[in-house]
């Protein structure tokens, strides 16, 4: 049973991570809920979301954050994948310029999307600059924010704007 807070509410926010193969969405995941880093890591299989509690206002907030099971390699992310979310994290890796072309909002539900540069630890091989990611971001109301799944950069911060921008629109 989930807990629920003095007034007897509770808050479950669906967020999706958007974004070609290979950017970082579960590492990005896995940073986040259980702050792991996998060099190998295999397409998820079988695991379609994750549940992190986090704490704003005081309330408890529950962020079920789903994850391709490498379904994005098909283009074959289906619209049960979208359906019902309120926020989106749409990553590329700042070091591959396609990911960065691919990136398009696909979630007519949410109310907080932030485009995430992840990768950033790799300054050297960077080949989409911070202006770029920026500029997109803003053309498409979304937030933007870069990130590194690797050295933890940013990491829990763009989980966390994107829970509280959702939790003040719906509270
Ligand atoms: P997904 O297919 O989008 O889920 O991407 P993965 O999370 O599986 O990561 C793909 C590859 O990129 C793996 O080899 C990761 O180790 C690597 N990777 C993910 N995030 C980062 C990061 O922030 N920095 C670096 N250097 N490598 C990363
Ligand atoms: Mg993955």
């Amino acid at each position: 049973m989930g807990k629920e807070d003095d007034r007897g509410e509770e808050y479950l926010f669906k967020i999706v991570l958007i974004g070609d193969s290979a950017v970082g969405k579960s590492n990005l995941l896995s940073r986040f809920s259980r702050d792991e880093f996998d060099t190998n890591s295999k397409a998820t299989i079988g695991v379609e979301f994750q549940t992190q509690l986090v704490e704003i206002e005081g309330k408890e907030v529950k962020a079920q954050i789903w994850d391709t099971a490498g379904q994005e390699r098909f283009r074959a992310v289906t619209s049960a994948y979208y359906r019902g979310a309120f926020g989106a994290l749409i990553v590329y890796d700042i070091t591959r310029s396609d990911t960065f072309q691919s990136v398009k909002p696909h979630c007519d539900t949410a109310v907080a999307q932030m485009l995430v540069g992840n990768k950033c630890d790799l300054e050297d091989i960077r080949a989409v600059s911070v202006e770029e990611g920026k500029a997109l971001a803003e053309e498409e109301g979304l937030f933007f924010m870069e990130t590194s799944a690797l050295d933890a950069t940013n990491v829990d911060k763009a989980f966390e704007i994107v829970i509280r921008e959702i939790f003040n629109n719906v509270s």
